[in-house]
């Protein structure tokens, strides 16, 4: 029921409340998250809740499959605001194991707008695994799609000039590329670290 939610708000509030008498009136004044957090739209993949950060904690943009398009003003306003005025130290590019767009993107279907918007991890697939006409991938396929994509999209993110600028007008701030699993609820570090595009 809708409602329920309501109901489970006033709750919520009432024990933060509870817990420290000015715990909104401190948030409400400003936020100052360390992090920008970069993924993607599945419900079972909430950035808050899988890395016990707080309201106020971590900036949030999410997509399907997490991804990086260098004319998504959506996602390029949400970095600038992160890194020219938050001043956020690290983005986190997450995705996830048994990501339903790394799925649909090799699929072989006609999805209708979605494919669009999933040819960068058709682009990886290509470039890197194999043709996409050459029949049904495995999950453990799957799995190396999912990883080699973020990587992509962690460096297609390095080469927007919204970064490309933050670099240069000297601000610290790491791209990393992470991986979550649904089935043990882990996130692990892809090791594909950002600090600064050499070109
Ligand atoms: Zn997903």
């Amino acid at each position: 029921m809708i409602k329920d939610l309501l109901s489970r708000n006033q709750t919520w509030s009432e024990q933060r409340r509870a817990e420290n008498s000015d715990y909104f009136e401190n948030l409400s004044r400003l936020q100052q998250p360390e992090y920008l957090w970069i993924g993607c739209s599945d419900s079972r993949v909430p950035a808050n809740v899988i890395t016990g950060l707080e309201p106020g904690e971590v900036f949030v943009h999410r997509n399907v499959a997490n991804l990086v398009h260098p004319t998504d003003l959506n996602m390029l306003s949400v970095v600038e605001y992160a890194v020219n005025q938050l001043n956020v130290k690290h983005i986190i590019v997450c995705g996830h194991y048994g990501c339903g767009g790394v799925r649909a993107s090799v699929g072989g279907q006609r999805l209708g707008l979605i494919d669009h918007w999933l040819e960068p991890i058709r682009e990886v697939a290509d470039q890197q695994f194999r043709c996409l006409e050459c029949g049904s991938w495995t999950d453990g396929e799957l799995d190396k799609l999912c990883e080699a994509s973020i990587i992509s999209q962690v460096q297609r993110l390095a080469r927007t000039p919204t970064m490309q600028a933050a670099w240069a007008a000297g601000k610290e701030v790491a791209i990393h590329g992470w991986v979550y699993g649904l089935k043990d609820g882990l996130l692990s570090d892809l090791c594909c670290t950002v600090r600064q595009i050499a070109d």
